[in-house]
């Protein structure tokens, strides 16, 4: 998507009331136009926040801790075997020092982890490793691996990604030792998350082994934002796709820039309603939930602290 795609978009977005953007990737970062986007955004009054694999924010330090009102990086090990194993790369270093770039910049990211069987044993240490790359705040999710849309799976596939049986006593352990050795941290908000919550990514690993149920979800994210993604389709949430044709700014074949229009086309409210109604499968077993009062739901303020509590 480039700045023209996104300058189409302005007055839908204004149009809409929309108060906040979030760039996510991957990492936007390599998009040519990122800067000019978030510029734009800003200057039509828009909150702009990054979420990003970090592998660039080293580089562009400086102009992003100024363009962005908030940064979030993931980070999936806490040492560079561990995170070469769980994303092919060998650039821990490189996200490190981003991190800390950010901070330099008097913008320190907050660092999201995604708990899989990889990384379950190092929750405490990532809690460590987030002050000393000075970050803002350190947030856990659980690998999605019970979502049919993620990873672009239609079967019941359950991957190497996710805890095994034999992990759970040892995580419940994790666990334990994080609530006694992070009380504080918990109570300043440091780690996102309620020791309640991190439970949660407890039970849901469970729940993959028919051990538990799925812990309940409790969601209004497609009632007050959307997703819109890299050519223009635009769906209620992540995991949930609207129809091929629900889409802005394709160019030539559709040049359709009102997402207002798109949004509110007969099948895109239908659809919200069946999420609204718990009609839809993905809701189930979602790892990433979002529920705001409706009192709040014009406060880009209460989004960003169910955002951060909903761990992105
Ligand atoms: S629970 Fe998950 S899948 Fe369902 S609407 Fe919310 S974000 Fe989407």
């Amino acid at each position: 998507m480039d700045l023209a795609a996104v300058t189409r978009l302005l007055p839908s977005l204004a149009a809409l009331h929309t108060e906040l953007v979030l760039l996510s990737g991957g990492e936007p970062l390599l998009n040519p136009d990122w800067a000019a986007i978030a510029e734009i955004l800003r200057r039509h009054g828009l909150q702009v926040w990054l979420l990003t694999s970090g592998l660039a924010l080293s580089k562009y330090a400086a102009r992003a801790a100024k363009l962005f009102d908030a940064i979030t990086v993931s980070l999936d090990g806490t040492d560079a075997g561990t995170y070469r194993a769980i994303r092919g790369l060998d650039a821990f270093d490189k996200v490190c020092a981003g991190i800390r770039g950010a901070a330099d910049h008097g913008m320190p990211p907050g660092i999201r982890v995604t708990v899989q069987r990889a990384n379950y044993r190092q929750l405490p240490a990532f809690v460590v490793l987030a002050k000393a790359l000075r970050a803002r705040q350190v947030s856990f999710l659980a690998v999605d691996v019970a979502n049919p849309h993620a990873f672009g799976r239609t079967d019941d596939f359950v991957s190497d990604l996710a805890l095994k049986p034999e992990d759970l006593p040892e995580f419940e352990q994790v666990l334990r030792a994080v609530e006694q050795d992070h009380a504080e941290d918990f109570r300043s908000g440091f780690i996102a998350e309620s020791p309640q919550k991190l439970r949660r990514i407890h039970q849901y690993f469970a729940a993959i082994h028919a051990q538990a149920p799925y812990p309940p979800v409790r969601c209004n994210a497609p009632e007050f934002s959307a997703v819109i993604g890299a050519t223009g389709r635009v769906q209620p949430c992540f995991f949930i796709a609207g129809a091929a044709d629900a889409r802005v700014s394709s160019a030539t074949e559709n040049p359709q820039y009102d997402l207002d229009d798109v949004l509110n086309r007969q099948d895109m409210t239908q659809l919200r309603t069946a999420i609204q109604m718990g009609a839809r499968r993905e809701c189930t077993t979602c790892v990433c939930s979002l529920w705001r009062d409706r009192s709040n739901i014009g406060s880009a303020a209460a989004f960003t602290k169910s955002a951060s509590e909903a761990a992105t």
